[in-house]
């Protein structure tokens, strides 16, 4: 299994594309294919026809997976978007913030 350093809960901020600058919280991650889903960030409307499940049909909010290389942590730390980088702290593997080296 390929790892990824975002993780579910992560802030994020998007560095690319059309919702480049906004910031949400990751709500899935797909490692093998190195997505994240963003709360509020590619937001598409579904067009649901009515079934059982959902006697009312409309129209539904969803997010879409976009690609990890487009965002990029906040750190608690600064504040700012940062890359991630590793730790051995007492054996275990830490993530820290590249700016100012705070655990992530
Ligand atoms: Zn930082």
């Amino acid at each position: 299994m390929p790892t990824v350093s975002i993780r579910k809960g992560d802030d994020v901020m998007v560095i690319a594309g059309k919702d480049r600058g906004r910031t949400g919280r990751v709500v899935n991650v797909r490692p093998r294919e190195r997505r994240v889903m963003v709360e509020g960030v590619a937001r598409a409307t579904r067009h649901q026809r009515p079934t059982t499940q959902n006697q009312q049909g409309g129209l539904m909010q969803k997010e879409l997976f976009i690609d990890l290389s487009n965002v990029q942590v906040v750190c608690k730390g600064c504040g700012k978007p940062t890359r991630i980088g590793h730790r051995i702290e007492e054996g275990t593997k830490v993530r820290i913030c590249r700016r100012c080296e705070a655990e992530l």
